[in-house]
């Protein structure tokens, strides 16, 4: 079995190659071609949580877990907010084949998905784009989204001043986009074509009456019912769709609250990002529809993504 390091997964794993490998997994996850298990979440000590995932591609596809540790409130900046390890089974022999760094692989493959999302749901002319967060998805995102749109500015907020100029700096020298920090959200997202709400906010950053109409939201950082980046107003005023409408109607928190207060009904959640990819429901209908691409965050994502850095490890690329 091979062990495939975070540097090595950035070198054989782009934004523009795992777009594609979104693309394909999501829509086979809505065609049912894949199986997975609820995520298990367990607490530990410190705030920190021990997530347990396992599914597979489907006949003669690959199988395998995520277990991935989780720390959002870190003293020592250099450490990431996920570690672990995806493991991935050969369908041939049913052997493990390969462990790839987890850490680099939730990175790459979130930002992927949601832009993924974005180029599905979003307008064809969006442009500006705000990010709200500073962290390792904040920087991803950013990177993600200018692969689907032509992107004019790129609008960053995030609770500490220096850490918004740091990413600033960097996303700056990195894209050659015009980037400006931003010190409200407000700031950040007013006339904003995209937004990406990135954040361990336990309680919701983004009021409904900042969102521009026609906006796309990726709404990313709440990976378990608890904390809340939108309200439920905003739920309610978007087109809302899911990675996986099993997860989301069972850990999706802010679908989940909107519903128990009843600003909307199970139907609100029109379904996932994969059966708007197979044509089976619609995506955006009009120009000044607010989607929001709601990502919890799935194996199925894990697994594509691990099986084809795996592929390419293999043939020696
Ligand atoms: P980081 O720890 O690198 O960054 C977290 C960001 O959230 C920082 O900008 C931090 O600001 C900010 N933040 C924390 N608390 C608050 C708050 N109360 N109000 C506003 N901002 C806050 O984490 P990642 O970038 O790796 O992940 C971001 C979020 O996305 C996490 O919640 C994570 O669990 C989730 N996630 C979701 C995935 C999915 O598939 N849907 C996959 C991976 C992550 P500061 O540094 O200033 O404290």
């Amino acid at each position: 079995m091979i062990f495939i390091d975070a540097a090595r997964v950035h070198e054989l794993l782009s934004y523009g190659e795992c777009i594609p490998v979104m693309r394909d997994a999501m829509a086979r996850l809505s065609a049912g071609e894949t199986e997975q298990m609820l995520r298990q979440i367990l607490p530990l000590d410190q705030g920190r949580m021990f997530g347990v995932m396992a599914g597979t591609m489907g006949p003669g596809g690959a199988w395998g877990s995520k277990l991935v540790s989780v720390t959002p409130e870190r003293s020592d900046p250099s450490i990431p907010s996920h570690q672990g390890v995806v493991i991935l089974f050969d369908p041939e022999t049913g052997a493990p084949a390969c462990q790839v760094e987890a850490g680099a692989v939730t990175a790459i493959r979130t930002a992927s998905a949601s832009a993924m999302a974005t180029d599905v749901l979003a307008r064809g002319d969006a442009r500006e784009l705000a990010i709200l967060g500073t962290g390792e998805q904040a920087h991803h995102h950013a990177l993600a989204m200018l692969e689907v749109r032509t992107i004019s500015e790129i609008r960053i907020w995030g609770r500490t001043a220096a850490k918004v100029e740091a990413l600033c700096q960097a996303l700056s020298q990195e894209t050659g986009t015009p980037v400006n920090a931003c010190s409200s959200v407000e700031d950040a997202v007013s006339g904003a074509d995209i937004i990406c709400t990135v954040t361990a906010a336990r309680d919701p950053i983004l009021p409904v009456s900042c969102v521009k109409p026609g906006a796309h939201i990726n709404l990313v950082g709440s990976s378990f019912d608890g904390p809340r980046e939108i309200n439920d107003d905003l739920v309610e005023a978007s087109r809302f769709f899911a990675d996986s409408s099993a997860s989301v109607r069972a850990q999706g928190a802010e679908f989940r609250h909107a519903l128990k207060a009843g600003a909307v009904d199970e139907t609100h959640l029109i379904g996932e990002i994969g059966e708007v990819i197979l044509g089976k429901i619609a995506g955006r209908l009009r120009a000044d529809d607010v989607t929001i691409y709601n990502s919890l965050g799935h194996i199925i994502q894990d697994i594509a993504a691990a099986a084809f850095i795996f592929e390419k490890a293999r043939a020696g690329t």
